[in-house]
């Protein structure tokens, strides 16, 4: 018997709700409602303007993305928009109703979570594409986890209603038991059928894309340097490095001296998605920029330098930083300390077994171990190999790779090294269990070291929001990590010492900030920055016990 004002926990309440026929769902922590969209933190909000959603389709494999985008494509030969030949350049914006939309043209999860494992957070809506003749698919649930781990909102097109055999309601059903519970049905998740072949409920989709994005009030300031990803690139024959850029804040203009990771160069010419030349490109919108000396990897930062020497050197401290870099997931022996100092209350999974029926059996028996400080989160679990895109979730998401009686395909090994990401594979139950229950209670607890990695100089600070305080730094030597723990220096004395809450490159949410570099942060508890201070970022590096 409880009273009314008393406080039940998760498990009861959840327990009585499912008695009341509904699903309980945790709600997303604040961290991922703050997901939503390119953030404006360190900008000043008056500067703010309203900018256009970037979209990315994601579905099983045949369901239908590549028609679908070409479905949307076409709108636009409709709305008498033609005017050019359109170009497969990697993106491209549609209009309707007055409204821009940006689609990313590299359908599927895998290119999504690589994006993000180079910390790019380019999308701001995900599609997800479920054919009606065949219900929701193991790509379609690796898709949903993908995209949950992204706290990126998903708005469901159910395809191939044309046919016969179609059975859309089969389809909702399935999404209930993701936790997708559409709207018709009392839930927040926006389901529209379409045929993608037969560009049907077309508009029907790109209004519904135009509400969700009007919620999550996209924004960024379009008066200042150009910043933003690379989507794609490629050398031409005759025309050299062509990179297609999503520019994300500022606007873009022919003349800006560009960094894109480690290759630079003055934008020559650019181009948009109908292969017409342009002069200048604001925030959202996909050009196409020549004038780089070399090819960047899709999903590396690009921005403008405010003159040739400062990009030259912003260029070579990237190349240094990419020799030296590590990004990783995850590794158990690193959790029971980050357990310690509060910085995580829950281990990140992902699992991996041999049979559907064994996938529930490891889920049930690792989330016995939960206990009120630490918890197991599944990033997502299923039944097959461990791939390449398992081990580009983990490391986008900060976690480790758990293989129970299954193998890992060669591709997904040499990744896992080449990300620093953790796989741990086991055939026996209890080992497995043990393993992660003395990563939890710190069995596993290394020794470590302190090191210092660099210096950094506050050079504005910003006011955002009613409690939030932005210092603009920029990295004199090393690097500013995400994860270092801060000592703040003003006149030699040290004032504070602390974790970092955020820290972004432009508006990206990035793992490290090098040097050369300007960045932001805002640290735990602590608003005072004064121009001049002294950041110093401190490791805890592990000695290896042999
Ligand atoms: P993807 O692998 O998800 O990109 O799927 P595709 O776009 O390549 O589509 C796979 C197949 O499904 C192709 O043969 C398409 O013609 C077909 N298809 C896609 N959308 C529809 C649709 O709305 N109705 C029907 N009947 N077929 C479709």
């Amino acid at each position: 018997m409880y009273s009314i004002n008393e406080v039940i926990d998760h498990d009861v309440a959840a327990q009585i709700v499912e008695d009341f026929g509904f699903i309980a769902k945790v709600a997303e922590d604040k961290e991922g409602a703050a997901r939503l969209g390119v953030s404006s933190e360190g900008e000043d909000p008056t500067e703010l303007q309203s900018r256009s959603p970037v979209v990315t389709i994601l579905g099983h494999v045949d369901h239908g993305k590549t028609t679908l985008l070409d479905a949307i494509r076409n709108t636009r030969v409709a709305a008498g928009e033609a005017g050019g030949i359109t170009q497969h350049i990697g993106a491209y914006q549609v209009e309707y109703n007055g409204n821009k939309i940006t689609f990313l043209d590299t359908p599927g999860h895998a290119a999504f979570t690589a994006m993000r494992a180079r910390g790019a957070k380019v999308t701001d809506i995900a599609i997800l594409v479920v054919a009606a003749d065949d219900g929701i698919m193991p790509q379609t649930i690796e898709a949903i986890d993908h995209a949950k781990a992204a706290g990126v909102p998903i708005i469901v097109a159910v395809n191939k209603v044309d046919k016969a055999n179609a059975n859309p309601d089969k389809v909702k059903q399935q999404l209930v038991e993701r936790e997708l519970v559409i709207e018709e049905w009392g839930g927040d998740v926006i389901a529209v059928e379409v045929s993608a072949l037969k560009g049907e409920g077309i508009s029907d989709l790109l209004e519904n894309i135009l509400v969700v994005a009007e919620v999550a009030e996209l924004k960024a300031n379009p008066n200042r340097n150009a910043a933003g990803v690379v989507v794609e690139s490629r050398v031409d024959k005759s025309r050299g490095p062509v990179a297609t850029v999503l520019v994300q804040a500022g606007t873009l203009r022919i003349g800006d001296y560009v960094v894109a990771g480690s290759y630079k160069g003055r934008v020559k010419a650019m181009l948009n998605d109908l292969g017409k030349r342009i002069k200048e490109a604001g925030p959202s919108t996909p050009v196409e920029i020549l004038g780089l000396d070399g090819v960047p990897d899709a999903g590396e930062f690009i921005e403008v330098a405010d003159d040739e020497k400062a990009g030259r050197q912003m260029a070579e401290a990237k190349t240094q930083e990419l020799q030296t870099q590590a990004r990783g997931g995850g590794t158990l022996e690193d959790v029971y300390s980050r357990v310690e100092t509060g910085e995580i209350t829950s281990l990140n999974l992902i699992l991996k077994t041999d049979v559907q029926g064994s996938v529930e059996a490891v889920r049930q028996a690792l989330e016995k171990l939960n206990t009120e400080k630490t918890r197991v989160n599944f990033v997502h679990s299923s039944a097959g190999s461990i791939t390449e895109n398992d081990v580009t979730l983990a490391s986008a998401s900060n976690a480790v790779v758990i293989g129970f009686n299954v193998q890992s395909e060669p591709g997904a090994r040499s990744l896992s090294r080449q990300l620093d990401v953790n796989i741990k594979q086991y055939g026996v139950i209890y080992t497995l269990v043990d393993d992660i229950e003395s990563a939890l209670k710190g069995m596993m607890e290394p020794t470590y070291k302190d090191v210092v990695d660099g210096e950094a100089t506050v050079r504005a600070v910003f006011n955002v929001g009613r409690n939030t305080v932005v210092a603009g730094f920029y990295v004199n030597s090393g690097k500013i990590a995400r994860d270092a723990e801060i000592h703040l220096l003003r006149d030699k004395e040290q004032i504070y010492v602390g974790k970092i809450t955020s820290l972004k490159h432009f508006k990206n949410d990035v793992r490290e900030v090098a040097t050369g570099l300007e960045g932001g942060l805002t640290l735990e508890g602590f608003k005072d920055f004064e121009e001049g201070d002294i950041l110093e970022p401190h490791r805890r590096e592990k000695i290896e016990v042999k």
